[in-house]
């Protein structure tokens, strides 16, 4: 089952609901970052809810970063995503383990300690929302919450997790009950998402199960009346860097610095702090990059 974004509408139109599948999304983060098991969930939930975050905003280049500095172990991470279905990040200390809790379970709160959230929305034109909040727990799932009812004052309820099995991930996924910003003066309509909060409790048990997420939703939100929407998106870690972009941050070093790789390492491996990968720069490029870095100083000169 290929990660996939899922839209419904409840209440007659009056409740949003979106859930999603990030599966492979959290194993690529999980591998490309070598991240530790509560790395991994911790990673996995946030990926899940920045995904359901952008899929509220409206123009195709809108994208959602959250961001979590904290005092545990794993210091914190950033999320990217975007409502064209990308997703990526990396954890601020991705090795860092904590004991699990009693069922097995990485303890994420545990992991992450105690901290802020910070949430920047770019809805595509002019400047980006930004928002902070102190984090709830540290399970990523009630920090969300929290935020979404005290800084955006939208009656909203969320499920966000990973499902660890022995071999790593074995699920992972998101869902949203939002009410619709035209009805959001409704105290009744509020009240009504509000209540849905326990029945997403159930949400990591039925994700476990391997189910669909029209089946989640059928089962946990069936009785406010689901509009299933035809229209899916797919959904993937991506991340937009290039080998040019990379080079292009290589001139921070200055020529000289560059000269030293040259002559010490034969070239350079420059490496995205975002999605991890690697990108070789043989010495020739970083040659080119200096004649170039050279030129524009003699060009500022005169
Ligand atoms: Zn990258």
């Amino acid at each position: 089952m290929a990660d996939l974004l899922t839209r419904a509408f409840a209440a007659d139109g009056s409740i949003r609901v979106v859930g999603v599948i990030t599966t492979d999304s959290t194993k690529e983060a999980r591998d490309r970052h070598k991240l530790s098991n509560v790395a991994t969930v911790a990673m996995g939930r946030t990926m899940a809810a920045g995904l359901l975050l952008a899929s509220a905003m409206k123009r195709e280049n809108s994208r959602v970063n959250l961001r979590i500095r904290s005092s545990g172990p794993l210091e914190g991470l950033l999320v990217d995503a975007g409502l064209d279905g990308t997703v990526r990040g990396y954890v601020t200390n991705p090795a860092a383990e904590v004991p699990p809790k009693e069922n097995g379970q990485p303890n994420v709160s545990a992991g992450l300690g105690a901290g802020y959230l910070y949430m920047l929305r770019d809805i595509g034109y002019g400047r980006p929302y930004n928002s902070t909040v102190e984090l709830i727990n540290g399970e990523v799932s009630d920090d969300i919450a929290y935020y979404l009812s005290n800084s955006e004052q939208t009656a909203s309820c969320i499920g966000l997790d990973v499902v660890m099995g022995e071999d790593g991930v074995t699920q992972a996924g998101g869902l949203l009950v939002q009410v619709l910003p035209k009805a959001h003066r409704d105290e009744a309509l509020s009240k009504l998402v509000y209540e849905q909060a326990g029945k997403l409790q159930k949400f990591p048990e039925l994700l476990g199960q391997g189910k669909t997420m029209p089946e989640i939703m059928e089962a946990l939100l069936g009785h406010l009346g689901l509009e299933m929407q035809p229209e899916t998106t797919p959904l993937r870690f991506h991340c937009p860097c290039t080998r040019d972009r990379l080079m292009g941050a290589m001139r921070m070093f200055g020529t000289d610095e560059l000269q030293d790789m040259i002559e010490k390492d034969d070239g350079a491996e420059a490496k995205c702090d975002i999605c991890n990968e690697v990108y070789n720069i043989s010495a020739q490029d970083l040659s080119e990059l200096i004649k170039t870095m050279d030129a524009e100083a003699i060009a500022a000169r005169s």
